[in-house]
């Protein structure tokens, strides 16, 4: 038997019986239940934000499973929950999600563990350091406990690095479409950042330019060791709205 760290989510009209239920069916697929996280009351982030609130959780199942046979359990539930609740409340009604498995490491075209976007979305760590928090993070090396703690520092330094782009991207980057607190984010361009900072960085972002194959989930594992976060981007303004999207996620 191995565990599976998975997160739950859901937007408006979820409540914690959803996750239950959804937790209840994929121990039909052979996911048993050992703990879940208590729910997370979380602010949406992006352009998409409404005002909507959206529920966040985390759950350890353990199964003889393969992570693609996880993923594929984790989709069916997701389907049949959608279908259930699509005319009341869209298709998104339940998002699963492999965060981790044991220490396993897997990168393909349809599957990564863990879960690249883990280690600095605030609503989907919140929820898993409270049952996973000396779980060691297998590229990163660092526990989820670490991770969160690293998380609440302030103020986030972020790098973004635009040289795979064949355009500029907008003239202040620190011009974001979003309230940010004096101080809080600090997003620099990589031409102006010094070498001798890096190491005050939460994170580089990497841009890269979008192509038609690149699945929904633009990602890619980090290298080992190294906190890169990469984004897919279509231009200027796509740029400029993921990076937003990314810094509400860290900030919370
Ligand atoms: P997100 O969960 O980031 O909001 P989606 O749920 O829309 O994004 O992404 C779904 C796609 O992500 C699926 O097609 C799936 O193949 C891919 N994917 C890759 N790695 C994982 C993972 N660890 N857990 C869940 N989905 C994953
Ligand atoms: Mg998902």
């Amino acid at each position: 038997m191995t565990r599976s760290l998975i997160a739950l989510g859901s937007n408006i009209g979820a409540s914690p019986s959803l996750f239950q239920d959804a937790l209840k069916e994929l121990e039909t697929h052979g996911l048993m239940l050992e703990q879940m996280s208590s729910c997370h009351d979380t602010t949406p982030i992006g352009a998409a934000a409404d005002g909507d609130r959206f529920l966040n959780a985390a759950a350890i199942v353990s199964s003889t499973h393969t992570p693609a046979q996880i993923l594929e359990a984790l989709q069916s539930v997701e389907h049949s929950f959608g279908r259930k609740r699509d005319v009341r409340w869209g298709s998104r009604t339940l998002d699963l999600d492999l965060l981790l498995h044991g220490d396993c490491v897997v990168d393909e075209p349809k599957l990564l563990v863990p879960h690249p976007a883990l280690w600095y979305r605030r609503f989907v760590l919140s929820s898993a350091v409270e049952i996973a928090g000396s779980w060691n993070h297998p590229l990163l090396g660092e526990s989820l406990q670490t991770l969160w703690q690293r998380l609440q520092e302030r103020p986030v330094r972020l790098l973004v690095d635009e040289t795979n782009l064949s355009f500029n991207l907008k003239d202040d980057v620190r011009q974001l479409d979003m309230p940010l607190e004096d101080g809080m984010a600090l997003v620099e361009l990589y031409s102006r950042i010094r070498r001798s900072d890096v190491s005050l960085l939460f994170g580089i972002v990497r841009l890269f330019p979008s192509t038609n194959e690149q699945p929904r989930l633009s990602h890619r594992h980090p290298r080992i060791g190294m906190r890169e976060i990469p984004l897919f981007v279509d231009g200027p303004d796509d740029a400029h709205q993921q990076i937003a999207m990314l810094v509400g996620a860290i900030l919370g």
